[in-house]
């Protein structure tokens, strides 16, 4: 018997006795509908699904109800922050938010509204230790990246980052395990992306700032302020670069992270966010 055939027989007695768990409401997983095993190798073709990736690639870990319930961003949007709009039938226009804060970074996009079976995946992910969904949702994330940037456009990756005390506290970078294998996550779909443009450390965060969950659109904006530097200002020099993280909310945390990097002399900043809240 081959090591494969062993491991799948003893998983397939693993699943009788404790039937994989829905990541977002714990119910079981079937796994003849939604994929044989977690892998961040998807099925042949799906990458020509790129509209909505998010059943082959989130099958595997999320009940057929969880599957469905997901909602990707897609226009008709603001093409500055990707705020998606109620009325399906508007057209692209700049949003209330951006025409009265305009933006540092060059343009926000994200895979899914945060909400449903994508939240709770985040929440699973950053607040249970569930970190075996940094494969899956930074497959996502790079399909998206793949979807809305030129990756040969993109100099630098890299994630917004946490206090060091948070970071302690937790134990890793939910932005940072999304983007890490991104290098592998390429040629997976069969393309390419260069591991040494992925940065985790680009920018630190040296100011313990409150939780911005309670907070309006203006305090957070105070709230970040000052909050980041960069750890080698030569290395982002003329760089075209994209800050990832894992929610959109007013975009308060990526802008500053974009201004710091413009005044250490980037070239231009983007965003790419798991999940945005749409206002
Ligand atoms: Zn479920
Ligand atoms: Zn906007």
């Amino acid at each position: 018997m081959t090591a494969p055939f062993l491991a799948a027989a003893f998983r397939s007695i693993v699943d009788a006795v404790y039937p994989p768990a829905c990541c977002a409401c714990g119910g079981p997983v079937c796994r003849e509908t939604s994929g044989a095993v977690l892998s961040e190798t998807p099925p042949p073709g799906f990458i020509d699904d790129t509209e909505n990736p998010f059943s082959h690639v989130m099958g595997p870990v999320l009940c057929d109800v969880c599957v469905k319930a997901f909602t990707p961003i897609t226009p008709p949007f603001c093409p500055v922050c990707g705020n998606m709009f109620v009325s399906r039938d508007a057209e692209d226009h700049v949003c209330g938010a951006c025409a009265d804060f305009p933006r540092r970074f060059g343009r926000a996009r994200a895979v899914g509204a945060y909400e449903a079976s994508l939240m709770a995946a985040v929440h699973k992910f950053k607040y249970a230790g569930r970190t075996g969904l940094a494969g899956p949702l930074g497959m996502l994330l790079f399909l998206s990246f793949l979807r809305w940037y030129d990756p040969e456009q993109v100099d630098l990756v890299t994630p917004v980052p946490l206090h060091r005390g948070k970071l302690r506290k937790r134990g890793f970078n939910q932005s940072f395990l999304m983007i890490r294998k991104w290098h592998r996550q390429a040629t997976a779909v069969g393309t390419v992306f260069p591991g040494e443009k992925i940065k985790r450390d680009l920018l630190v965060r040296t100011v313990k700032t409150r939780s911005q969950t309670e907070l309006s659109r203006k305090e957070r904006m105070l709230n970040v302020k000052g909050a980041f530097a960069l750890t080698d200002p030569s290395a982002v020099a003329g760089k075209r670069v994209l800050v990832v993280d894992d929610v959109f909310t007013t975009g308060a945390t990526v802008n500053e992270c974009a201004r710091v990097l413009l005044a250490g002399g980037a070239k231009q900043v983007d965003v790419l966010t798991l999940a945005r809240v749409n206002s």
